[in-house]
């Protein structure tokens, strides 16, 4: 189906970001793939391109484009030319606009410029060891000490965890209320954060994914990030956006597999045909055609409304689950359709399979989504009036 939702500028905007990821990111995926990181060049690469933080104002370096579909364009590029574990969009999109929208004059002064040239890097951390998808029950605890916060606990399974320069880290302020927390800018080298090993994948291996640690980290005042102990909520508002995010990323590699699968099929023979002749196949990828273009729809409706500022966390939360959902059922059916090639690591199948076993996991797992999805359609156990006693049972 012909998407609407680009014009020519985006088109334009499209074929110089995919020239850029096929001379500066692809060559580079399986270096990365097999040292479990990605050079930073490739941030700053990425930077002098104009790639970060598109929506920064001019006078911190940025172009002051907010149209997410020009971001929405980086993630599809990505999916297909770049490498999945470049993860460009989450230092633009997911942590870049807690800087962008909640600090200060000076805040944005002094770290803006620097992420939109990639001299710097972001990471965001919230998830703990014991505090994934219940956010509110975290232990990272900061204390006021007059001029600074004194930080301590640890994060983990946090994306950009090794490359990070600012990292905004979720900290309890508040001991009596459950949601009483509070942003802050940890940076490096500050003493006592320290970082713990790259972890180990089952996919997404060019992406580091670390441990952070906070021991007495003393955190100037002036890196609170938002409102005091209003933490919580400050993430809550940034939720639908991340969710966008991750649907846009979801499709783009649905629609990849199924574009190479399909190249693989109509060449690959068995039984004196192609295994596309097969009446299987081509039922599989007609149905795999119907459930992603029937998925970008809805995505790019999403994003029409996100530009809009009418985007609601429960359809972010319909984009997240159902494009994650149908990314894992697509890239398992094309592994399929490959054969034993598609377990063979040279195959770029074989990595979206392995990569997207994630996506129904972070950002919001699809319980998660299932439940604000629920309550947004009335299914509300928190809501349910209580019972009038009779006056039987009060007896
Ligand atoms: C590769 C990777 C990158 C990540 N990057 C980051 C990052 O950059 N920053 C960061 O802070 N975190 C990050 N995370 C963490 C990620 O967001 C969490 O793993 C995710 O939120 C799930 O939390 P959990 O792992 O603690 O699982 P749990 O919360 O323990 O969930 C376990 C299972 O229980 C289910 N469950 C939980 N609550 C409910 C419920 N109410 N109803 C029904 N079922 C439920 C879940 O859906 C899941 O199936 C990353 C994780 C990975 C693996």
């Amino acid at each position: 189906m012909k998407r609407k939702i680009f014009d020519e500028e985006h088109e334009m905007f499209r074929d110089s970001v995919r020239s850029f990821l096929q001379k500066e990111i692809q060559p580079h995926s399986d270096k990365w793939h097999e040292q479990g990181i990605v050079d930073r060049e490739a941030f700053l690469k990425a930077g002098e391109q104009g790639l970060l933080l598109m929506w920064a104002d001019e006078k911190y370096g940025g172009a002051g484009v907010s149209d997410f579909r020009y971001e929405q364009i980086l993630i599809e590029e990505n999916a297909r030319y770049g490498d999945a574990g470049f993860f460009m969009s989450l230092h633009n999109r997911l942590v870049g606009p807690y800087i962008g929208q909640l600090g200060t004059e000076e805040q944005k002064e002094r770290w803006l410029p620097k992420c939109v040239s990639g001299e710097h890097i972001l990471a965001v951390g919230i998830t703990e060891p014991g505090a994934g998808s219940d956010v509110a029950s975290l232990r990272t605890r900061a204390e006021d000490k007059g001029d600074h916060y004194l930080l301590n606990g640890s994060k983990t399974y946090i994306s950009n965890g090794i490359l990070a320069d600012l990292v905004v880290v979720v900290a309890r302020t508040n001991q009596k209320s459950r949601h009483g927390m509070s942003l802050f800018v940890v940076e490096r080298g500050m003493e006592g954060f320290e970082r713990g090993r790259n972890l180990k994948k089952m996919g997404l291996k060019s992406q580091d994914t670390a441990e952070l640690f906070f021991n007495n980290v003393k955190v100037p005042k002036e890196n609170l990030l938002g409102e005091l102990d209003r933490g919580f909520y400050h993430l809550m508002h940034f939720l639908a956006e991340e969710r966008l995010l991750g649907a846009a990323g979801y499709v783009a590699t649905s629609a990849a597999a199924f574009d190479l699968t399909m190249d693989y099929i109509r060449d690959r023979k068995a039984f004196g045909q192609t295994i596309a002749d097969f009446q299987n196949s081509r039922f599989q990828m007609a149905s795999m055609r119907t459930e992603i273009d029937v998925a970008q729809a809805f995505v790019d409706q999403c994003v029409i409304e996100h530009n809009e500022g009418t985007l609601s966390a429960d359809d972010a939360a319909k984009a997240k689950l159902f494009t994650s959902e149908m990314e894992g059922r697509i890239v398992d059916a094309c592994v399929q359709l490959h054969g034993g090639a598609g377990y063979m690591d040279e195959y770029p199948i074989c990595r979206m399979y392995l990569n997207a076993r994630i996506s129904r996991i972070y950002a919001g797992s699809s319980e998660v989504m299932r439940e604000i999805i629920a309550r947004s359609i009335g299914l509300d156990p928190r809501k349910k009036k209580p019972k009038p006693v009779s006056n039987d049972q009060a007896a």
